[in-house]
């Protein structure tokens, strides 16, 4: 793996991830997707070729790449037909371990992760009753003596649980009403799951294969020493994550757009109705062009973010701006898909329907359009607070 990302390593890099990719075409997916089965084989591999550890320095065992190359590798999963949402979180959940953690604790767990021999998968802020409201989320960890923490309660929508080792989790430790301040009070844990009692994770079926659960805390006691940074801060801690979080996301949304307008450019050329192509009616062409044209302007806030983002800026607004327009360039261009393959979309062995599933997830995971919207009214253009 490269140790910088200039123009010509992360063109390379995009090759090795297709070449990568190529040897898990759709046939693989939808065997999956049939069952609702984990792609190991496929995380493995990825795992093993360096491309989750990309933003893990090299001190601590990982590739050291910058953000650019990251979007790369997400969006060429996407391109190729492959869906990252199985793994996306190895990438950047370490992050608040990196950014937040004790000297002890980086050395104990970021060379493990960047190896792939610690999962990092699990991500566990939304409860039933909290999702886009984060700071009225009831799960309590309190502390017990010098040694640990009891954490009670439930999460819901916490991805890839059940494949991984390690979940980062955000309880509160303050009661609110004694917080000093709205967003005091809630705290981060980097458990590890198989080492905890009182830990119970059911798979929720959707409309996708996408390994989600909901994970129940019952009297789960854990060391101390799980709290990453200061009691109190966590909040902070995952906000600061985000920006992350949703560049990668919307890279994720601009390979997908990809495929589907690669898909359906060709399919476009080749069916042959009323004795020509059906790509030669302007009726199916122009939905083809202006899809397009919307993932080229998403691409390009992507691009923008991914470079504020490397040169420390802040690039609050332009992160959230890049998922917004990522995730709904994505879902435009999976139903102008869909509609220029007429019948035949709908049909498993395409496997269009099944990255249109997967694509619906992005305007509403990890965050959803609209809160990106109350964000930009209120923090880039003055407007009042909405919530
Ligand atoms: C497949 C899947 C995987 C996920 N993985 C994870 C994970 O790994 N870890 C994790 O912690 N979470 C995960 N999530 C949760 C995800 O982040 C939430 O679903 C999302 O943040 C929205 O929260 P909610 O579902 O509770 O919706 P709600 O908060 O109930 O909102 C419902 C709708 O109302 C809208 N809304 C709410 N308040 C306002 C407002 N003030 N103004 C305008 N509109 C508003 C929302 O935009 C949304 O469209 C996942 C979700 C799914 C479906």
């Amino acid at each position: 793996m490269l140790a910088t990302s200039g123009d010509s390593e992360i063109a390379h890099i995009r090759d090795a991830v297709r070449a990568l990719c190529a040897k898990f075409p759709g046939e693989y997916w939808r065997a999956l997707d049939r069952e609702r089965a984990y792609p190991t084989e496929f995380v493995r591999a990825l795992t093993e070729a360096g491309f989750l550890a990309a933003l893990i320095p090299e001190e601590y065992g990982g590739s050291g790449l910058t953000m650019r190359a990251a979007t790369a590798i997400m969006e060429e999963i996407q391109a190729s037909g492959c869906n990252g949402a199985a793994c996306h979180a190895q990438m950047y959940t370490m992050g608040t371990v990196l950014r937040h953690g004790s000297a002890a604790q980086k050395q104990r767990y970021l060379p493990g992760i960047a190896d792939g021999s610690l999962r990092l998968q699990a991500f566990g802020v939304t409860e039933p009753t909290s999702g886009t409201d984060t700071l009225s989320l009831r799960t309590t960890a309190v502390r017990d003596g010098n040694e640990h923490y009891v954490v009670n309660g439930q999460k819901i929508w916490t991805s890839r649980a059940e494949h991984s080792d390690l979940m980062l989790l955000l309880a509160r430790t303050t009661p609110r009403e004694q917080a000093k301040s709205r967003t005091e009070g809630l705290s981060v844990f980097l458990i590890d799951m198989r080492a905890v009692e009182g830990l119970t994770i059911r798979p929720i079926r959707t409309m996708m294969n996408h390994a989600t659960t909901e994970v129940f805390f019952d009297k789960m006691r854990i060391p101390a020493d799980s709290l990453i940074g200061e009691e109190g801060k966590g909040f902070r801690y995952i906000l600061s994550g985000m920006n992350a979080e949703r560049i990668l996301i919307a890279a994720e949304c601009i390979g997908d757009a990809k495929w589907f307008i690669a898909k359906a450019s060709a399919y476009a050329k080749e069916r042959v109705v009323f004795g020509r192509p059906i790509g030669q009616n302007q009726g199916i062409q122009f939905p083809i062009a202006r899809a397009y044209a919307q993932m080229r302007a998403a691409e390009l806030m992507v691009h923008e973010a991914a470079a504020l983002y490397e040169a420390g800026r802040d690039c609050g607004a332009e992160a959230n701006m890049a998922k917004l327009l990522a995730a709904d360039a994505s879902w435009a261009a999976a139903d102008m898909c869909l509609q220029t393959h007429g019948g035949f979309g709908f049909a498993e062995e395409y496997d269009i329907e099944r990255k249109f599933r997967e694509t619906r997830l992005y305007p509403v995971a990890p965050i959803s359009t609209n809160l990106i919207l109350s964000y930009l009214a209120e923090h880039v253009l003055g407007l009042p607070r909405s919530y």
